[in-house]
C-alpha cells in the first residue's frame, strides 16, 4: 500500500525539499482597413517591454504601470493571464487577465460578456480609442488604448515586429532562474526536472491514496479515469457522472453489455439527444433509437441522479472530444470481464510496460459506432479510429494509472521505470516554463519524456504560478542556492 515516504518516487525527495524549504514557504473587427495589422501584432506589443509604450492611460485618465504583462495564453480565453498593473497615483495593484482587441466594440462582437472565462479580465486593451459601457463591459474593467501612446514613439512600426518569435522569444529580460540554470549541464538540468516530475507524481499518488481510503480501489480508478476523459472542460461533470452511476451499479444494471452500459452512461449524463436531426443518416438514427429503447426502461430509476445538459461544456469542444464519444471510450474500458480496465487492475503488481498500457487503453470502444464517427452528423469513416488517441492515453497513463499503481502496490518498480513515461501531446504550460527556465534557444529534447514534462508543470505550479510580483519575489533561485542544489553539488540521480 502507498507509503508517503515514497518508495516509488525516490528521486522526488530533492525537489520536495526545495518545495518545502523555509525560503520557499516564506514568502477582430469587421472593418480593419485603417489598421492593416492583426490582434497578434497588439499582443506582441503588450508582451514585449521593448515595444510596449509607457506611460499608458486608462480611458478615464488614470496612469497605468505594467508591473507584469501576464502570461501569454496559448489556449482559449483571455490573451494574457495573471497580469499585474499599478493604477493611479496611489499605485493601487490590480491582478488578473488582459484581453486585447483592435477596437473597443470587438469585446461585444466576440461575445466575451457572456463567456465566464473572461470574468477575471482586469483590463481591455485596444488599439483604437473609445469607451465601451455596461452591460457590454463591466465597469471595473480598465479600458486602455494604445494608439496615441504608440504615436509618441517615432521609431515604432508594427512592421518591425518579428511575429513568429513570440511568445517564446524576445521577452527580455531573462528570469533569475534562467541565469542559474544555464550554468548547469544538460544532465543536471534533466535530473532537476526528473526530481520535480517524481514529486508531482508522488503528490498525485498521495491524493489517490486518500481517495482510496474512502472508496474501493476500482471505483477510485473509475472516477479518476472518467474525470481525465472529460479533459479540461468537462472534468467535473465526468467525475460527477462516475459518482452518480458507480462502477458496480453500471456493471450490475448493464449485465456487462456494452450497449446497455453506454445507454445508461449517456442517459444519466443528460446528453442523450431528445430530437432527431434531419442531417443524421440511417445508421445514426438506428443507433440513437437503440439507445433510447434501452434508456427509457431505466430512466425513471435514475431521474434524481441524471445530470443536466447545462452542466456540460459543449461549445468549445472538438467533435472528436465530445462527451458522448468519450463515454463510449469509458464503456469500452470498464465493461466486460476482460476489459482493458480489468487487465490494468490485474497487472498492477507487476508494473507492466508503458507500451502495453497505452495499447490497452487505445483498444477501448474500438468496434463501436463512435470508432467510425467523429460526430452524429459526420459521415462514416473508411476505417475505425481509436476513441482514446495516443496523446490522451499518455495523459491517462501519467496522471491516473501510474499514481494509482503506486498507491495500490507494495512492490517497487524497476529503477528507470518512470523515466520511460511517454510524453503527452498538450504541454503548453510545460513549454512556457521550459522557455523561461532554459531560454528560448534550449533543446526541447531536454523534456521529451512524460516525467520531465511533469517536472516542468510542478515547477510552474510551485513557483511561476505563485509568484505574485512577476519573477521578483520568486524563491526558486534562492532556494536552489541555499540547498546547494547547484551545478557543483547536484549529485547524480540515485534510485534508492
Ligand atoms: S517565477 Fe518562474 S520564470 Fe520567474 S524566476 Fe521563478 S521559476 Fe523562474
Amino acid at each position: 500500500m502507498f507509503n508517503s515516504s515514497s518508495a516509488h518516487f525516490p528521486g522526488a525527495c530533492q525537489y520536495r525539499a526545495l518545495r518545502l524549504s523555509p525560503i520557499t514557504a516564506a514568502r477582430e473587427s469587421a472593418d480593419n482597413s485603417d489598421f492593416p495589422w492583426s490582434e497578434r501584432h497588439l499582443r506582441c506589443v503588450w508582451a514585449d517591454p521593448a515595444y510596449r509604450p509607457t506611460p499608458l492611460l486608462t480611458a478615464d485618465g488614470r496612469l497605468v504601470q505594467v508591473e507584469n504583462p501576464g502570461r501569454w495564453n496559448l489556449e482559449a480565453g483571455p490573451d494574457f493571464l495573471d497580469a499585474i498593473l499599478r493604477i493611479g497615483p496611489d499605485e493601487c495593484i490590480l491582478r488578473g487577465d488582459i484581453e486585447l482587441h483592435i477596437r473597443p466594440a470587438d469585446w461585444r462582437h466576440h461575445g466575451h460578456a457572456a463567456d465566464r472565462r473572461y470574468q477575471g479580465v482586469i483590463a481591455h486593451v485596444t488599439y483604437f480609442d473609445g469607451i465601451l459601457g455596461e452591460p457590454d463591459l463591466p465597469a471595473p474593467v480598465l479600458q486602455i488604448s494604445l494608439k496615441q501612446a504608440l504615436k509618441q514613439i517615432p521609431s515604432f512600426s508594427f512592421d518591425s515586429l518579428d511575429l513568429p518569435a513570440y511568445p517564446f522569444a524576445n521577452l527580455a529580460p531573462s528570469p533569475p532562474c534562467a541565469h542559474l540554470l544555464k550554468t548547469w549541464s544538460p544532465d543536471q538540468q534533466g535530473h532537476f526536472l526528473d526530481s520535480a516530475g517524481e514529486e508531482r507524481l508522488r503528490l498525485k499518488t498521495e491524493r489517490l491514496a486518500q481517495a482510496m481510503a474512502r472508496e474501493n480501489r476500482a471505483q477510485t480508478l473509475y472516477e479518476e479515469i472518467m474525470g481525465a476523459l472529460g479533459y479540461k472542460h468537462n472534468r467535473n461533470p465526468f467525475h460527477k457522472l462516475a459518482q452518480s452511476l458507480p462502477l458496480d451499479r453500471l456493471r450490475q444494471e448493464s449485465k456487462n453489455d456494452m450497449m446497455t452500459a453506454y445507454s445508461l452512461l449517456a442517459g444519466v449524463s443528460g446528453l442523450l439527444p431528445t430530437k432527431t436531426n434531419p442531417l443524421w443518416d440511417e445508421e445514426t438514427r438506428g443507433f440513437v433509437r437503440s439507445l433510447w429503447d434501452i434508456w427509457w426502461r431505466h430512466q425513471a430509476s435514475w431521474q434524481n441522479k441524471t445530470l443536466s445538459r447545462s452542466e456540460w461544456v459543449l461549445s468549445h469542444v472538438r467533435p472528436v472530444n465530445h462527451p458522448l464519444r468519450r463515454l463510449m471510450a469509458a464503456t469500452g474500458l470498464f465493461i466486460d470481464a476482460n476489459s482493458p480496465f480489468e487487465r490494468i487492475l490485474a497487472s498492477s503488481e507487476t508494473f507492466p510496460s508503458f507500451k502495453t498500457i497505452l495499447e490497452t487503453l487505445q483498444e477501448a470502444g474500438g468496434q463501436s459506432y463512435w470508432a467510425w464517427r467523429s460526430g452524429f452528423t459526420s459521415p462514416r469513416a473508411d476505417k475505425p479510429a481509436s476513441l482514446i488517441g495516443p496523446g490522451r492515453a499518455a495523459s491517462l497513463l501519467t496522471n491516473v494509472i501510474v499514481p494509482w499503481i503506486a498507491a495500490t502496490t507494495s512492490s517497487k518498480p524497476a529503477p528507470d521505470w518512470l523515466k520511460t513515461l511517454p510524453p503527452e501531446d498538450d504541454n503548453r504550460f510545460g513549454r512556457h516554463t521550459a522557455h523561461a527556465l532554459f531560454g528560448h534557444d534550449h533543446n526541447p529534447a531536454l523534456y521529451h519524456t512524460g516525467l520531465r514534462q511533469q517536472g516542468l508543470l510542478q515547477i510552474f505550479n510551485d513557483f511561476c504560478l505563485n509568484s505574485r510580483n512577476g519573477c521578483r519575489d520568486c524563491r526558486l533561485t534562492e532556494t536552489l542556492g541555499a540547498q546547494g542544489l547547484n551545478h557543483n553539488t547536484l549529485p547524480p540521480h540515485q534510485n534508492t
